[in-house]
């Protein structure tokens, strides 16, 4: 470890003021103590904002599921709002890390984390996320975990969270808070694909903190659930997952929504699939051919993870088997 300062936020605007003179955010610190561990980042100042008042859920009045970016992943998952209506949620958390992370990192951090590609925390390894115009050493190298989707020449890398691919489904909306006052950002818009500039990651201003996470009223009930597939049962990061949150009446799909983790450089939302099931009636063969049709379009597989796009294929049509009722 090497000297840095660690301030302790007073308030929201102490916290900001000292963000936008360069200090970084810390609050449950399960990501970022690791990466200052083995020197992946080197900020000067931390800024402890883990006693901000950001950790309630809470239903607005518009009956908008509000989930404020210090709520503790373990108090997000067993909410009792967030599990009867955004089964979801909780699935993708509880699948998540171990039981002491859970207890220590907040919403913001998880979606915040930075990717598990072993090359990005190896600093003697080039690494364009890590130190831009040095190169991309998954390319040739080991990328068995590594994404098939929104890759660039520049960057293959996935997005490690779970419960930002169940955001991305259910369509969610991210508010921060800067300098500038307060803006929000759809999910889908909020987290960046690599492109040419990989160390660019979120849709941030200079200071902007996360407020809260809100996952937007929907009248008509959903059925949801999270599937993730790992090379180990626990404490693993997904080869592929799918979010998936539909509703049904009279026996015909009204509303369909998926997402899939483990794959893209982003958590992938997959409008062409949603479109597939909406106004039919739910069966084992509409699972299969909307997930073997459109789940993989558009992948490009690299020399070790040509499996993930039958991997993914068969992960989504299982889940919407799932949840479609017809397993
Ligand atoms: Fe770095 Fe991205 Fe390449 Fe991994 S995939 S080495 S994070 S540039």
């Amino acid at each position: 470890m090497y000297p840095f300062t660690f301030t302790k936020a007073a308030g929201t605007r102490e916290a900001i003021d000292a963000a936008r003179r360069g200090g970084r955010y810390i609050a449950g610190g399960t990501t970022l103590v690791d990466l200052m561990r083995e020197t992946v980042e080197r900020p000067e100042t931390l800024i402890d904002i883990a006693g901000l008042p950001l950790r309630e859920i809470t239903v607005t009045a518009r009956g908008a599921l509000r989930i404020g970016a210090l709520a503790l992943m373990a108090d997000a998952a067993a909410h009792p709002k967030v599990r009867t209506t955004y089964p979801v949620i909780s699935q993708a958390l509880e699948l998540s890390a171990s039981p002491q992370l859970r207890n220590m990192a907040t919403i913001g951090g998880n979606i915040m984390q930075r990717t598990r590609c072993t090359y990005f925390r190896d600093v003697s390894a080039a690494c364009n996320k890590r130190r831009p115009g040095s190169g991309c050493s998954a390319l040739e190298g080991v990328n068995r975990t590594h994404a098939i989707l929104g890759t660039s020449g520049e960057c293959v890398a996935t997005h490690p969270s779970d419960v930002a691919v169940a955001f991305a489904a259910l369509e969610a909306t991210v508010h921060l808070l800067g300098p500038d006052g307060e803006r929000s950002v759809a999910f889908a818009d909020f987290l960046l694909p690599p492109g040419t500039t990989p160390d660019r990651e979120q849709n941030l201003r200079p200071g902007e903190l996360i407020t809260a996470v809100e996952i937007p009223a929907h009248p008509r009930p959903l059925k949801s659930g999270y599937l993730k597939v790992r090379d180990r049962q626990s404490y693993e990061f997904a080869l592929t997952s799918a979010a998936v949150a539909l509703h049904l009446r009279a026996g015909v799909i009204r509303e369909a929504k998926v997402a899939a983790g483990g794959v893209g450089t982003v958590p992938w939302k997959l409008p062409a699939v949603e479109r597939h099931l909406v106004g039919r009636r739910p069966s084992d063969a509409l699972w299969a051919a909307a997930a073997a049709a459109l789940a993989a379009d558009g992948a490009r597989p690299l020399t070790h993870n040509r499996f993930k796009v039958e991997l993914l294929k068969r992960t989504v049509e299982r889940q919407l088997r799932i949840v479609g009722g017809t397993a």
